[in-house]
């Protein structure tokens, strides 16, 4: 008997589904290939449709890698080129910077001195390190001469370490006045840096920082992957910062690998996060044997939309040139500017539009709500639930930075790797009466107990693990003796001897053991308890514990809650900084008053490259719609004694009048 092979879809029409333009780029022989195109041209079409291409000439899927700005990019990326050509997709390498770094450090840990465990600190976990080293450094804080904040810190060492500059540098550059601290800032960095490797711990730059390590140190590892990818394709290209593009150079360095990357220089707007737009424009020169492609329709926006968006971009200077001609010619609205008398009023005027368009018939998953900064959306936030329309966040507080959340992943972190500080520290917390004295003798306590047990029992990812025997000699204050045991008794259970628990599983036992601290803590413990119940469900797919936690860790990153909230029917709003790539058919860019957007300190600065990022930033938001754009300010900002004057932003006025019409709030 013959079985049939797996059907496999025809492979696609290519001249017929891109332009010519996107079919040359697609198609292109040329060794390195820079496809440079204005917003909504197609650009991340094409890069799928070049992953299809190369499928359908016989590169096998596991050769290809492919870099986007989010996960959640790569994932819709893959599954388009998964409908296009089939299977052939499926071992095709693709994700943000950071998950390929994790991916390819869980191999190689130890090369680089770490365990393949290794725990990934998040934003939370980076503040509480830092914050509990500077206060062994610098002691009490005196109000005369104040030292420079837990988050501040964080901030200069990813600054520095994402633009390859010295600290003295950033210093220099960035704030004067620390640089009386420089010394003391630098041990407090190398302190921070021990820790993390102490605990076996990388940041998230760290997964950069330590993969280009491996790549520059480890020939081996670097031959291996040039070796294996024959094709690196790079979208968002414009906001890569120099450590994400050595290691783009370390992967291609050899005389194999192909890379493509798309972008638009006006749409870069992470400079302050290190990224240059210089990688775009010398890409050339870096690259010998680069072909340019430029695309010059664009297919996302009706008319009116990009001619306003063209007009916004077109008071920068710094840029290329860029034709686009609209693709779609229907007949269609103005962009409507819509002044309203104080930032409530807006919010009603927003939340009524988006109810009448929904009557109308637009689905809300078709709708953004866009803005500067994360509290500006607040006042649209209430207005809409008081609407009962349903809606989705992606900035501000997120489903996995919620206390209760970080509180049951903390469990599987520390059965995966039992030195994680940060976890420990979080658990024994919970106890009754230890506070951080205590807690950091529990820790050192717990770590002497596990080493002295790991050095005897070199294979200890062997179920169970007898945590309550290993600990045995730690003791914590008499008051928490029964919830300690119970702790231990937990984690030992996350491990039954017979059978392994998926990660699922497990956070369920942890909601369990965590219900009665949950109940004594909060008022809506259910809703949290619910929480962790709907977190065991959405991960049901978790392949094993370390697949688990890289997703927990790596969905704080960019995404955030784009995905735990994927594929509902709901408004999005979102800051324009993550609307990036993105598309929908209405938005509403809301807050557009002078010193609100343009940011206030870029303003005050006086510096044009900032202004100049604003604009692009401005550019983007037009860019994000296809058929209506709305554009609002509040005349007024704050209420009662706490309300000011807000005159409309300079994006606005200087905009010609006859490419929008006003409306009313
Ligand atoms: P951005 O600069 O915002 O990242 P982009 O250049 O990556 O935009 P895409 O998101 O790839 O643009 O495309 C914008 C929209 O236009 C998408 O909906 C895409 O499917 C559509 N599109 C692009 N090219 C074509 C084409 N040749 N035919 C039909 N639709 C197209
Ligand atoms: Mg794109």
């Amino acid at each position: 008997m013959f079985s049939l092979p797996p059907e496999i879809p025809a492979p696609p029409d290519f001249a017929a589904e891109l332009n010519e333009q996107q079919l040359a780029a697609v198609s292109t022989e040329a060794h390195h290939a820079l496809v440079i195109a204005g917003a909504g041209s197609g650009k991340t079409r094409t890069l799928t449709y070049r992953v299809a291409w190369l499928l359908s000439r016989g590169v096998p899927g596991w050769r290809i890698l492919l870099l986007t700005f989010t996960n959640k990019a790569a994932r819709e990326m893959l599954e388009r080129v998964h409908s296009l050509v089939g299977e052939g997709a499926r071992h095709i390498m693709g994700g943000t910077f950071h998950s390929v770094a994790n991916r390819i450090l869980r191999r190689h840990a130890e090369l680089i001195g770490f365990r393949p465990g290794f725990t990934i600190l998040d934003t939370d976990d980076q503040k509480s390190l830092m914050r509990s080293i500077v206060k062994q450094r610098v002691g009490k804080q005196s109000k005369t001469n104040p030292f420079p904040k837990a988050d501040f810190l964080l901030s200069l060492h990813s600054l520095a370490t994402n633009t390859a500059r010295t600290l003295h540098d950033v210093l220099l550059q960035e704030s004067p006045q620390n640089c009386r601290h420089e010394e003391i800032i630098q041990k407090i960095f190398e302190d921070y840096a021990q820790r993390k490797r102490d605990a076996n711990a990388m940041d998230f730059d760290d997964l950069l920082v330590n993969l280009r390590k491996l790549l520059e140190e480890h020939e081996e590892v670097r031959f291996t992957m040039q070796e294996r990818f024959l094709h690196v394709l790079v979208d968002e290209y414009q906001d890569t910062n120099p450590l994400q593009d050595q290691i783009i150079s370390l992967l291609c360095g050899g005389t194999r690998t192909s890379l493509m990357v798309v972008g638009d220089d006006a749409q870069s707007i992470y400079s302050w996060r290190g990224a240059r737009v210089e990688h775009i424009l010398e890409f050339p020169e870096r690259f010998p044997d680069t072909a340019l492609y430029k695309i010059e329709t664009n297919y996302r926006s009706v008319a009116p939309i990009l001619a306003l968006s063209d007009a916004a971009i077109a008071q920068n200077e710094h840029r290329f040139s860029k034709t686009l001609r609209p693709a779609r010619r229907e007949e269609a609205r103005l962009p409507l500017v819509v002044p309203a008398p104080d930032n409530r009023t807006e919010a009603q005027y927003v939340s009524l539009s988006i109810e009448q368009l929904i009557e109308s018939g637009v689905r809300p998953c078709d709708i953004a709500v866009l803005y500067r900064a994360h509290f500006h959306s607040l006042d649209t936030q209430i207005e809409l639930t008081r609407r009962h329309i349903p809606y989705r966040i992606t900035s501000g507080l997120r489903f996995f930075e919620q206390a209760h959340i970080k509180d049951a992943v903390a469990y599987l972190r520390l059965l995966s790797n039992p030195i994680d500080e940060s976890s420990f520290l979080r658990i024994a917390s919970m106890l009754p009466r230890v506070g951080e004295a205590s807690a950091a003798r529990l820790l050192q306590a717990w770590r002497t107990a596990w080493q002295a047990y790991a050095a005897e029992h070199a294979d200890y990812s062997a179920a169970p693990i007898p945590f309550s025997e290993i600990m045995s000699t730690v003791h914590p204050p008499t008051a928490a003796k029964t919830e300690w045991a119970s702790f231990l008794a937990t984690l030992e259970s996350l491990r039954p001897a017979g059978h392994e628990l998926t990660p699922s599983e497990m956070i369920v036992r942890v909601a369990e053991e965590l219900e009665s601290f949950l109940m004594a803590q909060y008022e809506n413990a259910e809703d949290r308890i619910q929480d962790l119940e709907q977190l065991a469900r959405s991960m049901e797919d978790a392949e094993d514990l370390d697949d688990f936690l890289s997703r927990v860790a790596l969905l704080s990153e960019t995404d955030r809650s784009i995905d735990a909230n994927a594929g509902e029917n709901c408004v999005t709003l979102s800051t324009i900084h993550q609307a990036k790539g993105l598309e929908w058919r209405v938005v509403f860019l809301i807050f557009l008053g002078e010193g609100l957007f343009p940011h206030h300190r870029s303003i005050a600065d006086g510096d044009p490259r900032e202004m100049e990022e604003e604009t692009r930033l401005f550019y983007v938001a037009l860019t994000r719609a296809q058929d209506r754009l709305f554009l609002s300010y509040p005349r007024y900002n704050g209420h009662g004694y706490d309300s000011h004057y807000c005159p409309p932003s300079r994006f606005l006025t200087s905009l010609p009048p006859d490419l929008y019409e006003v409306g009313e709030a």
